[in-house]
């Protein structure tokens, strides 16, 4: 037999050169290092010194070439020809896409800065990004936190100054009890990955509550198939049974909450429900060793928790915890009482309750590790409660979300396991005071900048962005009466209502990297009928102008009227830095860059560069130089280096000073950028163990973080248990004080807006009717939002989704394994195909979210599976809620923050006929692809 060679070189090395940087095929922020040949990309693997994955590639990072040379890169400036949705561009030059760009935005400025709608989708550049609104002056600004977890990280924030992901982080080498809830793959991938499996090899119990035995739910030791909605009854009926064994650490409480806070109980009086407080604003306690009032922020107090006391002026007071006893050890929290509705037996409940008191507090933590708290009082070991939380968007999506969220944390703050040993524990540069000090500015004067942040959390009604009438000021009405807290705005609800002027039109909507007219969209036709909406007078569209720029091509290039093509993340300079969302770990702040580590083969350029680009061509403040030279002419390395935000604080925290031997603050340093590259694109600092726990009352901690610029002075952080801001929104709902909301929102604000945490059912949910169905989304591991499509080698894993219902519950609806269905909401109906299967809530369908796509758009073919038998959820989830007395329709969203409620729908399933099988429903018109057959029509 002839021997024939290998015509593949199998010990060629596999790169002549290898360059790090960091992963951008999801939101993790992985280190990776490209192994380049000839100056291509060959292969990526994982940086092992990197502090979030330590090597650890997943399926998504190791295709990022894939992404990188997808046929769906745009290749250069696009200016629409045809009608809006055609898909008919013409490509143009840079310099005519930036004149163009820049003369809209001009114009907008000198006018009413406010008809600028700037909002973007997963971007990681949000310090840039927010600041270009604010020196713009247009207060029309978020990303895509509104529609993705506001109601996880607003609750947190107000209550106890961090939450969980970027935020915060379990003590994972202690933990001794560990629960997730709501969590899929997608939002913690490599670096809860590693932590599960060290957790597992130490026996730690791992108990996942989710509807869907997906991804970690698979891998826990429990796991708990709750009703979608109904986590915040479940989670209060463990506070109910903790309280009811009196396994409470009552000694934390009183040192780091507000449960001994004495609030006035004066039904009818303009304070009820506040905090009695003295002329310096101090609020009250009781002291039992004084037996008198007194600071309650004092720490030589012994204060009580529990009874009745009277102020100087007569009235009654009661501690704050007093009445969130009274809450949790109602009936109404009782295991019994919330068993049929959360889908967990009561004696489940009771056992889990049991499990976590006995975690807590008969396997106490000690490490000989002394600290000083905020008090000056030295502690000789640091001690803590190893029981520790995870939660995500399962929890947070929904209409009861914020809430739900809230007691979450209370139970995490019962327990004692707030940034202890085996606890949760802060990221810097949290935790941050509580509530926020930061307000969202107010609209501004034509070319003048924003007084602050565009974001921001209020903290009562005059924080609140409305008219003297109580109308909204923003376009996507955050920070109105519909959603007071609405702390990353409603980007869900931005086209809808520049279409409809409501609360008024814009005059441009400038979009990067958010697939709006698709799958971050609820009500997908209705959003495409808006982005094409003429106004019968002048003919012309309802929303004037559109700008998008992204990478790819998304089925929202096709209703933009200028595209400015981004490179792909192995292209561009990026900062992950502590002024946004940064990588730190619990031991110590750190911070990340991206490198180009190729150049762009087609005429693109990196938002962030263009982004500076106008602001110096709109010579906005800080975008140019005293003589009006644009002050950072290299790009968003020049402004990653140069920019501070405040003296001596920026983008990066290491290598500052002309020497680059400071960290934190310091001069700008030329070599900054060359000095992360030669550390592997990341520094991390490390925290004095001193400085390790306890963060939020801890001396040393506390006076590094004012030094860094984290926090405003080092004063301890109180947790709020009870939330006066939201008491003092619900007074006004009552009719006190000087700005009330409309009559139209009085009930709802007084409703909602309780200090106290509280469940109440989702607006689109009516659990225990038979015959519909909770219908929700998840994201298999190896996709992240719709990026998947545009990546050859992902899509042949998954480029088709099905509808997964549970096996008993579909036999007696005569349903089969791989049957065509027909669901249905008030909204309309999808059709697709269903798999079977047991690890569901019987109650509940579930797909993967965002494979469905538009044919052609991502460059796909009119036949592909993501178009012929892919589907989105979306065409059955209404924007807007049913219309109330008065005609007035509240968005789908959570009525305290604005989180979009994708997770409340509510759908009917029924057998699809025989002649009804073969592909999904609905179907779109396939769209001219700028990328296709020279934008041609389509076959
Ligand atoms: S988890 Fe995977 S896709 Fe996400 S950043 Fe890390 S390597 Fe990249």
């Amino acid at each position: 037999m002839a021997h024939h060679e290998p015509d593949i070189a199998l010990s060629e090395p596999s790169a002549d050169e290898i360059k790090t940087t960091t992963c951008y095929m999801c939101a993790c922020r992985c280190g990776i290092r490209v192994h380049l040949k000839g100056g291509r990309v060959h292969y990526i693997d994982g940086n092992r010194d990197h502090p979030v994955n330590r090597g650890v590639i997943c399926g998504k990072g190791a295709s990022g070439i894939m992404t990188h040379t997808s046929p769906s890169r745009l290749r250069a400036p696009l200016k629409r020809v045809g009608p809006r949705g055609s898909g008919d561009f013409v490509e143009i030059s840079w310099d005519e896409a930036l004149e163009t760009a820049t003369s809209w935005l001009r114009d907008v400025r000198a006018r009413d800065p406010s008809k600028l709608a700037f909002f973007t989708g997963r971007d990681q550049s949000q310090a840039l990004t927010g600041w270009f609104a604010q020196q713009y002056g247009t207060q029309n600004f978020a990303a895509h936190g509104g529609f993705c977890s506001v109601n996880m990280a607003a609750a947190g924030l107000y209550t106890f100054g961090g939450s969980f992901w970027e935020f915060g982080e379990p003590d994972w080498e202690r933990t001794r009890y560990f629960m997730l809830f709501g969590v899929a793959e997608d939002h913690a991938s490599n670096p809860l990955k590693i932590e599960l499996g060290k957790l597992k090899s130490r026996g730690v119990k791992v108990v996942a509550v989710n509807p869907v035995r997906t991804g970690y739910g698979a891998i826990a030791d429990e796991w708990v198939g709750i009703r979608p909605g109904t986590d915040g009854l479940f989670v209060g009926a463990l506070i109910h049974e903790l309280m009811r064994a009196q396994k409470i650490d009552l000694e934390y409480l009183v040192r780091f909450t507000n449960a001994h806070w004495l609030v006035i109980d004066a039904p009818g009086d303009a304070d009820d429900g506040m905090f009695a407080r003295d002329a310096d604003g101090k609020p009250f306690a009781f002291d039992k060793t004084a037996g008198a009032l007194a600071d309650a922020t004092r720490a030589d107090i012994a204060p009580a928790l529990v009874g009745t006391f009277k102020l100087a002026d007569g009235r009654n007071a009661r501690p704050s915890f007093a009445s969130i006893a009274e809450r949790f050890l109602a009936d109404e929290y009782s295991p019994d009482k919330v068993a049929a509705v959360t889908a967990i037996t009561a004696d489940t409940i009771r056992r889990i309750a049991r499990e976590l008191a006995q975690a807590a507090f008969e396997q106490q933590v000690t490490l000989d590790i002394p600290w000083t708290d905020w008090a000056g009082r030295r502690h000789d070991r640091t001690v803590g409660r190893p029981v520790s939380m995870h939660a995500m968007r399962g929890i947070s999506a929904h209409s009861n979300g914020f809430q739900t969220c809230r007691m979450l944390h209370l139970l995490q703050i019962l327990l004692g396991s707030i940034d202890c040993p085996g606890g949760f524990r802060y990221k810097a540069p949290f935790p941050r005071p509580t509530p926020p000090p930061n307000r969202p500015a107010r609209p501004s004067e034509p070319n003048t900048p924003l007084k602050g942040a565009p974001l921001g959390f209020p903290q009562g009604p005059e924080d609140l962005l409305v008219d003297p009438g109580g109308k909204a000021q923003r376009i996507d009405k955050a920070y109105s009466w519909d959603a007071p807290l609405a702390a990353h705005g409603l980007m869900h609800m931005v086209i809808t209502n520049a279409a409809n002027a409501d609360p008024y039109p814009v005059d441009v909507l400038f979009l990067y990297m958010a697939n709006m007219s698709w799958n971050s969209s609820m009500n997908i036709p209705a959003v495409l009928r808006h982005l094409t909406a003429k106004d019968e007078k002048t003919g012309e569209y309802k929303i004037p102008k559109i700008i998008y720029s992204d990478a790819y091509s998304s089925e929202m290039v096709a209703y933009a009227d200028l595209i400015l093509p981004d490179t792909t993340y192995l292209e561009r300079w990026d900062c992950i830095s502590l002024l946004d969302r940064p990588i730190s770990t619990a031991d110590g702040p750190a911070d990340a860059i991206r490198q180009p580590v190729v150049a762009p083969d087609r005429d693109v350029r990196a938002f962030q560069s263009v982004l500076l680009d106008l602001g110096a061509r709109l010579r906005l403040p800080g975008f140019v130089t005293d003589t009006g030279a644009p002050r950072y002419p290299a790009g968003y390395s020049d402004y990653i280096i140069h920019h501070e935000r405040s003296p001596g604080i920026g983008s990066l925290a290491a290598f500052r000073g002309e020497d680059g031997k400071s960290y934190g603050r310091g001069a700008p340093n030329t070599k900054q950028l060359d000095s992360y590259i030669a550390g592997g694109c990341f520094h991390e600092h490390h925290l004095a163990p001193e400085q390790h726990y306890y963060k939020h009352a801890n001396k040393a901690y506390l006076e590094w973080a004012k030094d860094m610029g984290f926090i405003p002075a080092a004063v301890p952080m109180t947790f709020q248990l009870y939330l006066e801001p939201l008491q003092k929104f619900r007074q006004a709902a009552r009719g006190h004080g000087a700005i009330k909301p409309p009559a139209s929102h009085r009930a709802r604000i007084e409703k909602y807006f309780d200090p106290i945490p509280f469940w109440y059912p989702p607006f689109d949910s009516e659990p225990g009717e038979s015959e519909t169905f909770s219908a929700i989304t998840q994201r298999p591991m190896h996709m992240y939002h719709s990026w998947g499509s545009h990546n050859g080698w992902l899509r042949q894993i998954t480029a088709e989704n099905c509808l997964y219902m549970a096996r008993a519950r579909a036999k007696k609806l005569g349903i089969a394994d791989g049957d065509w269905v027909w669901l249905a909401s008030a909204l309309g109906r999808v059709k697709g195909r269903v798999k079977l299967m047991e690890g569901v809530n019987p109650d509940t369908v579930w797909t993967w979210n965002a494979i469905g796509r538009r044919a052609r758009a991502a460059a796909l073919d009119t036949d592909a599976p993501e178009a012929t038998r892919g589907f989105l959820l979306n065409h059955l989830i209404a924007e807007l809620l049913p219309e109330r007395e008065g005609g007035y329709r509240f968005s789908n969203s959570d009525p305290i923050t604005g989180q979009a409620a994708w997770y409340d729908l509510r759908v009917t399933i029924e057998k699809a006929a025989p002649d009804e099988v073969g592909e999904t429903f609905p179907q779109f018109v396939p769209l001219h692809s700028p990328l296709l057959a020279n934008a041609g029509a389509p076959p």
